[in-house]
């Protein structure tokens, strides 16, 4: 009898063990799920569900997001130069097919081992062999986007008898979690793109302008701004019809954004109009980054019907926003704009065809 009431004890021991684990990876789940959900940007979502996985659970060592290229906007999203995490580690954008090979037979999580191709596409940061692994597909509107990896050196942490539901349900949150982030991104980037030109509008300069001024303020940097306007553009839209005056304003954006720096701003400030903010330039170089545009904007040719061929010139106008007052006194970016317009006046007043700098 004492023997029987000694092994009851013991078990119940062991059970309130395993309720206390359960309890706890229950909560890490809860965790990551809540962070994801409130993650503002793709960067916070992918940095806070692989770090939040490896944080709460201790035999998880690796842990990466793939997904699909969704709406081309992924690619975007991974260019943007102020991301405040690197998620290259752990984000893998990967194809149809590589999803498709990864879950062939059903959209079930797939827990055990993987192959050593696999494990390095889908686990970049990881430099040891893993002991096992845990795909769980991420699915929205039934459609596979992408995978959740995760990885531990442990052979037998990840097996086929662990129990994959909290897993599944992880997963269709962060599925739609990243569907929305991609979404917001989308919507964001609608906003303050021109759709003509495909580079940003004057909606999206005013932004960072802004925030430029304040970094000129901070740091004592100066910024140039270069203001360029199409000579007699009405003539073309008159003569030869309103879309090839489109094409000839693609054609300007895109010889624009030839030679930018990744900090250089461009934007369709208006109808033939541009605007260049050149961050951490003088006014000399600033004056010769325009001058080259000047240069490379005439050297275009237009074909038209008949084999005729149209050419464009610009007139620009220079200025620049040395060592301004940290106490704010005005609005220092109008000041700035205001200088370049004025400078571009002068041009447009000398005969067009020129470069403007306000000293
Ligand atoms: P200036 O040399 O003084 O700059 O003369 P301009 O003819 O270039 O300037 P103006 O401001 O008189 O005319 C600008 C024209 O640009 C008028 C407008 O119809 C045209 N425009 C504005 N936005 C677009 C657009 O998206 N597509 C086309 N095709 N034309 C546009
Ligand atoms: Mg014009
Ligand atoms: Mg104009």
């Amino acid at each position: 009898m004492e023997h029987k009431i000694a092994v009851m004890r013991h078990e119940l021991a062991a059970l309130k063990k395993q309720v206390r684990s359960n309890e706890k990876i229950w909560s890490g789940f809860r965790k990551v799920e809540i962070d994801a959900i409130g993650a503002d940007t793709f960067h916070q979502l992918v940095h806070g569900i692989t770090t939040g996985i490896k944080s709460t659970f201790p035999k998880v060592d690796e842990a990466s997001i793939a997904c699909l290229n969704l709406d081309y906007e992924i690619v975007r999203i991974m260019a943007k130069r102020e991301a405040p995490h690197d998620i290259s580690p752990y984000f893998v954008m990967v194809t149809e097919h590589e999803l498709d090979q990864w879950f062939p037979d059903s959209l079930q999580p797939v827990v055990g081992g993987c192959d050593v191709p696999t494990q390095q596409r889908l686990f970049p940061g990881c430099k040891r062999p893993l002991g096992s692994t845990a795909l769980s597909p991420l699915i929205v509107s039934g459609k596979l986007i992408g995978c959740l990896a995760q990885g531990s050196y442990d052979r037998r942490h990840f097996s086929a008898e662990a129990g994959t539901e909290l897993l599944a349900h992880l997963s269709a949150t962060i599925a739609l979690c990243i569907r929305n982030t991609v979404n917001i991104a989308r919507l964001e980037r609608h906003g303050l793109t021109d759709p003509l030109t495909d580079i940003p509008n004057r909606r999206f300069l005013e932004r960072r302008l802004d925030e430029e001024i304040e970094r000129c303020r901070r740091y004592g940097h100066p910024l140039t701004c270069v203001m360029l306007d199409i000579d007699h553009f009405k003539k073309i839209n008159d003569q030869y019809g309103h879309s090839v005056g489109d094409s000839v304003l693609k054609s300007v954006a895109d010889a624009l954004c030839k030679g930018l720096r990744a900090s250089d701003i461009l934007s369709r400030y208006g109808g033939e109009e541009f605007v260049l903010l050149l961050p951490e330039t003088r006014l000399v170089h600033g004056a010769k980054i325009a001058r080259r545009h000047h240069q490379e904007i005439k050297k275009l040719q237009f074909k038209l019907q008949d084999q005729q061929r149209l050419s464009i010139t610009i007139s620009a106008g220079v200025a620049v926003l040395d060592k301004p007052p940290t106490a704010a006194g005005g609005d220092l970016g109008q000041w700035l704009l205001q200088r370049s317009d004025h400078a571009l006046y002068q041009a447009k007043r000398q005969g067009r065809n020129r470069v403007i700098v306000a000293e």
